[in-house]
């Protein structure tokens, strides 16, 4: 009964890269790099056990970016000649690489840290790949001429990849949908369409994350413009229940989502934020027992899995430290008063 996890990514080592940023510099190079990365992974799941999260991340160490972290392994993507372009429906201006040519895998992506992670922990692992609509929202078209067309060829490759995460002894593959939340209208048209293209053959637990986003200024101006009920997810939700998706991930702490709409994705596992990570104020286990018992009042309470609102990549270490052990007390707490 409501076992914790994360999000997806962590604040890396200041060894590894700079400390308290969105799109850090590493600060290894070569081998050194590729030990760190796996050194910060030890770190990462070891500080999430200690927490006592059950189902562990790798906290996203080995990669700057949740999406460039994946588009670094595809081959038909110009890197070198970035083009600016208003990303998420224009909320922000971003330099993103251009597909200039037939997307295929290089190679691995995240063979080496889910080996890692699964060799060094016995409790249930997850890693999160971006998702294929927000993944052709951070790229420019220069060759398919149609998003959609190459979001599913983005889906493609991720399929590929995940299908051998599971096959290295992943037990939960999340896609990072953020993008769900800007094109509620091409949510159920292909956005679920081009998910289970993701999924398609895995027999692994599989989970979207949803969002609202970082902490991050543009995004902060952007949920101001909201409104006092966010009901956006309205539109999304009834098209996410029908999908073949396991677990849906969403903030709930501080947000205004009302939670009644949580009861549009029945039959969903939910992955409740219980953990704000806008906020450098550590909740307390009473706190998150407290969402979790006002997220009971709409979900079966063996659906809801106690998770952070979205990644941690860009606090302090500490407070996130500090954040991970009250999700973990929290979700204790709440199997000690409601289970
Ligand atoms: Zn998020």
């Amino acid at each position: 009964m409501f076992p914790a996890t994360v999000a997806g990514s962590l604040p890396k080592p200041s060894w590894l890269a700079e400390p308290d940023k969105l799109w850090p510099k590493w600060r290894l190079e070569g081998a050194e790099l590729a030990q760190g990365k796996l050194d910060a992974t030890l770190l990462a799941v070891k500080m999430q056990e200690d927490a006592g999260i059950d189902i562990v991340c790798d906290g996203e160490m080995s990669r700057q970016h949740f999406v460039h972290g994946f588009l670094e392994f595809v081959d038909g993507i110009d890197f070198a000649n970035k083009v600016e372009m208003g990303i998420r429906a224009d909320r922000y201006k971003a330099m993103v690489p251009v597909v200039t040519g037939a997307l295929t895998l290089k190679g691995r992506v995240h063979q080496t840290e889910a080996r890692h992670m699964r060799a060094h922990t016995s409790r249930k692992i997850k890693i999160t790949l971006p998702g294929p609509m927000t993944i052709s929202d951070t790229v420019a078209d220069r060759h398919y001429g149609d998003k959609v067309k190459m979001a599913f060829a983005f889906a493609d490759l991720l399929n590929q990849e995940a299908r051998a995460l599971e096959q290295d002894g992943v037990d939960v593959i999340q896609f990072d949908e953020p993008a769900f939340n800007v094109f509620m209208d091409e949510v159920p048209t292909w956005g679920i369409e081009a998910l289970h293209r993701a999924i398609d053959d895995l027999t692994c637990t599989t989970a979207v994350h949803i969002c609202y986003g970082y902490g991050i200024k543009a995004n902060i101006d952007w949920k101001n413009s909201l409104g006092s009920e966010w009901t956006q997810y309205e539109k999304i939700f009834p098209a996410l229940a029908k999908s073949k998706i396991n677990q849906v991930s969403l903030e709930a702490i501080h947000s205004r989502v009302p939670l009644k709409l949580l009861t549009l994705l029945e039959g969903k596992d939910l992955l409740v934020g219980v953990i704000d990570v806008a906020s450098d104020t550590v909740e307390t286990p009473e706190e998150v027992a407290q969402v979790i018992a006002d997220v009971m009042k709409f979900v079966p309470k063996e659906r809801i899995i106690a998770c952070t609102n979205c990644g941690m990549a860009p606090m302090h270490r500490d407070i996130a430290e500090a954040k991970l052990r009250a999700l973990g007390a929290g979700a204790k707490l709440a199997r000690e008063k409601f289970a």
